[in-house]
């Protein structure tokens, strides 16, 4: 059977990696997450002191964007993990510190054309399921299916709150809530391809949702368009 191409978007921490993964998985598809990669760009610049909580040298970063090499490799079980430049970061490019520094370094429009075009290629040959901002909207605009998908800032601040406290870290709530809401606004307001949902996609409000459910739902719309 033809092999589709699926676009995830939406907010931050709206479940879109857990909805992509398991769809790739089920589909026998690849999953790609262009969020890692934004994030991988950001680890970099932020080793490099090239980014700092108040600072961004754009002119270096622009210059070094040929020096970036960002790829997926699946460990032994089966985990997909972003390496830069050969060196396994998946753990790294989860803290706040780079969290915040992706969502920095995603309004610069080199930053971004970069990433797309090595995006584009990973999904040239179809069977690919990618999750970010701007999926459906500029990476993939001619993608069989796209979701977008939402929740209430407070929602998705709980959901990363608790994963948080799961892997040992101890945040404050307040903290996750206004890291959520300032990662929204940017998204939302960047001048280059702010987060919006494409005419196309599908729209779902996951607040109220486990996430049995919403796999059983987007696997339901990724076989309408697979019997088409
Ligand atoms: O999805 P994730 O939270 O890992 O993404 C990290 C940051 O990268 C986001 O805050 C967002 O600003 C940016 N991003 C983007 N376009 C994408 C994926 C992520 O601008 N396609």
């Amino acid at each position: 059977m033809k092999k589709i191409n699926i676009a995830i978007d939406g907010f931050s921490s709206c479940g879109k990696s857990t909805m992509a993964k398991g769809l790739a998985k089920e589909l026998g598809y690849t999953y790609i997450d262009t969020g890692a990669m934004y994030r991988a760009a950001a680890l970099y610049a932020i080793r490099n002191g090239w980014m700092t909580e108040e600072t961004m040298e754009e002119e270096t970063i622009r210059e070094s964007m040929g020096q970036l090499d960002i790829s997926f490799r699946k460990d032994s079980k089966g985990n997909q993990n972003t390496y830069l430049n050969g060196e396994d970061v998946e753990s790294e490019i989860r803290s706040l510190e780079v969290s915040n520094g992706a969502s920095r370094i995603s309004t610069l429009p080199f930053v971004r054309s970069t990433l797309v075009s090595l995006q584009q290629k990973m999904a040239e040959k179809g069977g690919v399921v990618m999750d970010g901002r701007d999926i459906g909207t500029v990476v993939m605009p001619d993608a069989e299916l796209k979701i977008f998908l939402t929740a209430s800032p407070e929602v998705r601040a709980n959901r990363r709150f608790k994963e948080m406290l799961d892997k040992g870290e101890n945040p404050k709530f307040e903290d996750v809530l206004h890291n959520v809401m300032e990662r929204d606004q940017r998204d939302t307001m960047r001048e280059a391809s702010p987060l919006r949902k494409a005419d196309d996609a599908i729209e779902l409000d996951n607040s109220h949702m486990g996430i049995k459910e919403q796999f059983e739902w987007a696997l339901e719309q990724a076989k309408k368009i697979k019997s088409v």
